[in-house]
């Protein structure tokens, strides 16, 4: 299955309805024409994704963005500060989940009445979709529940044999899904429903306070399921010197921020603390330690603020337990 940087085969893939593997700078999508439930539907097959787990539409421009997502319909206020994010923050990892166009397919939503949208960030990605006459629906291009790939590769040695082609954009330089907001019509009021790659602090320069999703038995946001993001072998989350002693006699792999705690294997994120930096790093360095030969991995909790909410909380659902 190829890798590679050409555009035009890439495009003449998704145009046949196909799916195709596409850089982004938060992780790597899985791409199919938006319009097109055949094309989508193989997306679900290929990840095994089940059908209640809606997908987030690409764009690459605030124009599209409006024929997928209905905003004339909206009220005014809220129609207001879509389009101040958009321009504030697009592209870049914010994904904003607003009322559905009718000519988005069920498939996409899974029956919602919204439709989650974004503008990546990334130059391949965006000459791909500007040279299509369709925005692209793409949820991250690993199996269901794993970690999220980073790099072409990731994809190719998860997916590899269900993609036609694989476009290669480098290592992604966010390194996390996107933030998700979405407007509560009952509530009248943007609510956070995914941490991700935007701090929440910088969407709330723009719109002032955004909610935060309450947990529920039925996610309103499958991106809030408890165990996702997760690798194989058992995470634990907390004092890492702590964890070593209560675990040791075991082989144990380290994720940590700055420090280097001396296991069988660590993964130290960010030696000058940078959280950016950190967050680029942690699906390769969960993805290392789930093939290296360890019992187990244990975390550092993050700074719970900027990305480090985000960082903390895939970590969190990395240690959840799997049904
Ligand atoms: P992924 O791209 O794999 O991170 O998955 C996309 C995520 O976007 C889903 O798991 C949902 O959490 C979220 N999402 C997509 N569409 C909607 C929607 N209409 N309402 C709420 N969340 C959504
Ligand atoms: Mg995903």
């Amino acid at each position: 299955m190829p890798i590679g940087t050409d555009i035009s085969q890439a495009a003449a893939l998704l145009r046949n309805g196909r799916i195709v593997g596409i850089p982004t700078e938060t992780v790597y999508g899985l791409a199919a024409n938006a319009y097109d439930p055949g094309a989508v539907l193989q997306i679900f097959q290929a990840k095994q994704r089940p059908a209640f787990d809606p997908l987030i539409v690409h764009v690459h421009a605030i124009a599209q963005a409006e024929e997928v997502a209905s905003l004339e319909t909206a009220e005014a206020a809220m129609r207001e500060q879509a389009h101040a994010l958009m321009r504030n923050f697009w592209p870049g990892p914010l994904t904003l989940v607003l009322p559905k166009a009718a000519q988005v397919p069920d498939l996409v939503t899974s029956g919602l009445g919204t439709v989650a949208v974004r503008m990546p960030a990334h130059p391949l990605t965006l000459r791909l979709l500007r040279s299509l006459p369709f925005p692209l629906a793409a949820p991250s291009a690993n199996p269901f529940g794993y970690v999220s790939p980073t790099t072409a590769q990731h994809v190719a040695d998860q997916l590899g044999g269900k993609v036609p082609y694989i476009l290669d954009g480098g290592p992604c330089t966010v390194g996390l899904e996107s933030t998700i907001i979405g407007w509560e019509q009952q509530a009248g009021a943007w609510v956070l429903y995914r941490p991700g790659g935007l701090p929440v602090e910088a969407v709330e320069t723009v719109i002032g306070s955004v909610g935060r999703a309450q947990k529920a038995v039925v996610p309103a946001s499958p991106g809030m399921l408890e165990s996702h993001y997760a690798p194989l072998r058992p995470v634990f989350i907390g004092n890492v010197p702590l964890l070593m002693e209560a675990h040791s006699g075991k082989r144990i792999g380290v994720i940590s921020f700055r420090e280097n705690h001396h296991a069988q294997a660590n993964e130290v994120l960010s030696r000058q603390g940078d959280l950016a930096e950190a967050a680029r790093n942690l699906f390769a360095a969960l993805r290392r330690l789930d093939a290296a030969p360890v019992d187990l991995i244990l975390a550092e909790q993050f700074p719970g603020e900027g990305l480090g909410l985000a960082i903390n909380d895939r970590l969190r659902r990395a240690a959840a337990k799997r049904e």
